[in-house]
């Protein structure tokens, strides 16, 4: 299975790693052209403004047709740019997921911290980097993970996100649930 991962800024290498552990075939994508070789793709952690301004406006239209029709995971910023709504301060995106959600929700106390959450049902170390906080759910949105009483992963049709970083514990569940969305798709 051929899956990219979003390269142009941020945390890409871990997710690479991640997916090669468990047998994905990984397309590092710096191009919009790269886009078209696979069948799924992982939005990382980094800096969503940053990304929006890396894509440019034909990058980020190319990624939009990509998130409609393919299967797509965002952790931390990419969950941003997948949301419909985005807050503090607003900013455009994809608009591919029934959410709004809110950049750097934690304040500068708990910038970053390591939480056990639950993901589909069992306990899982979560870290949170300058996490954003889903404040809205629409009712198309499956929560799969939460911590607290905060959800932290969502799914809706093939689009996933997460609000934490998966590609920085050991446990490789989530990134497995992707896959199967991914193959599930075929
Ligand atoms: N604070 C970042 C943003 O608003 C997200 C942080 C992350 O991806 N670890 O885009």
């Amino acid at each position: 299975m051929k899956i990219g991962v979003l390269a142009l800024q941020g945390d890409f290498d871990a997710h690479r790693r991640r997916l090669e552990e468990l047998g994905a075939e990984v397309v590092l994508v710096k191009k919009p052209e790269q886009l078209d070789e696979i069948e799924g793709l992982i939005i990382p952690g980094g800096e969503s403004s940053t990304f929006l301004k890396l894509l440019g406006e034909a990058g980020l239209e190319k990624l939009r047709q990509f998130v409609r029709v393919k299967p797509t995971f965002g952790t931390c910023a990419g969950a941003i740019l997948l949301a419909n709504e985005v807050d503090n301060p607003r900013q455009a995106g994809l608009g591919a997921l029934d959410i709004s959600i809110r950049r750097n929700a934690y304040g500068r106390q708990v910038d970053s911290s390591i939480r056990e959450g639950i993901f589909a049902g069992a306990p899982t170390e979560m870290v949170f980097i300058r996490a954003p906080k889903i404040e809205r759910v629409g009712p198309g949105i499956e929560v799969i993970g939460s911590e607290g009483n905060d959800p932290v992963a969502v799914r809706q049709g093939k689009i996933m996100a997460a609000t934490f970083h998966p590609e920085l514990s050991e446990d490789s569940r989530v990134h497995r649930a992707f896959l199967e969305l991914v193959s599930d798709r075929k």
